[in-house]
């Protein structure tokens, strides 16, 4: 479903290039788990942003259902990001808007506009991410797994087809990770789903995973396979 052709992204800073990625080809199908993996400024978000688009690659292509999305503009664009849900690791709640209201007001902006629709979709959503009973809470009485998982909610409200997590499980506790993984497994279920991580824990479930390190592609496999390759995952494992 995505295909990534000799992908590369250079940004110049104080007169020094940093190749944030080197060339990368990867191929990952459809409703697959791909796993990103590395130290911190392997290229890990640059990756994934250049997937999303959020950052032109400096060259190279991308193609999603065969088509090239970098030459997307205008309409085509929009219309690539509606098919595409990203959640970060850092992300705002509206403080003043319980959690109804903060996925309610993710629709409106959406463009939906019909109250009774809107109510549905909510209910879906919160039970999608089983935080039904929490629909009257306000941020500040959530935990960080539960306000994740409204963040989650808020992403899902298209429907996407591509699911871009940026490393946005490091904030919380094993268990509420676990928790959330489960979650995202029932969402993901027809999906394309990216997931960057610095944890052996969010990746392993994944069909298979990369492993980057400065912008390279050093290690590509399951969690199986790479368990028992010596290198970084193993390591890390
Ligand atoms: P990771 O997600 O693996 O931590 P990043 O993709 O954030 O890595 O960063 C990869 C490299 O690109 C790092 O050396 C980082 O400093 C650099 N980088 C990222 N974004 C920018 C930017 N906007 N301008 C300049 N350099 C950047």
């Amino acid at each position: 479903m995505i295909e990534l052709k000799n992908v590369n992204k250079v940004y110049k800073s104080n007169g020094n290039q940093v190749h944030a990625c080197n060339n990368i080809n990867l191929i990952i199908d459809k409703n697959d788990i791909y796993g990103i993996m590395g130290l911190s400024g392997a290229g890990k978000s640059t990756l994934l942003r250049t997937i999303n688009l959020l950052e032109a690659p400096t060259n190279g292509s991308i193609l999603v259902n065969g088509k090239d999305i970098t030459k997307f503009n205008g309409k085509e664009l929009r219309e690539y990001r509606k098919k595409t849900g990203m959640i970060f690791q850092h992300f705002n709640l509206l403080e003043s808007r319980d959690v109804r209201g903060n996925i309610a007001f993710a629709l409106e902006v959406a463009g939906w506009k019909d109250k009774k629709a809107i109510n549905e979709r909510v209910n879906e959503l919160l039970q999608l991410v089983e935080l039904e009973d929490k629909g009257s809470f306000y941020p500040i009485q959530l935990s960080g797994g539960q306000k994740q998982r409204v963040s989650i909610a808020r992403a899902v409200i298209k429907n996407p087809e591509i699911l871009l997590f940026d490393d946005c499980l490091s904030a919380v506790d094993t268990e509420t990770e676990e928790q959330i993984l489960n979650n995202l497994l029932k969402i993901s279920k027809d999906k394309t789903t990216i997931i960057v991580s610095h944890r052996v824990s969010s990746a392993k479930n994944a069909d298979k995973i990369i492993i980057l390190d400065e912008g390279k592609i050093i290690q590509e496999g399951s969690h199986n396979q790479l368990i028992n390759q010596e290198g970084y995952y193993a390591a890390l494992y």
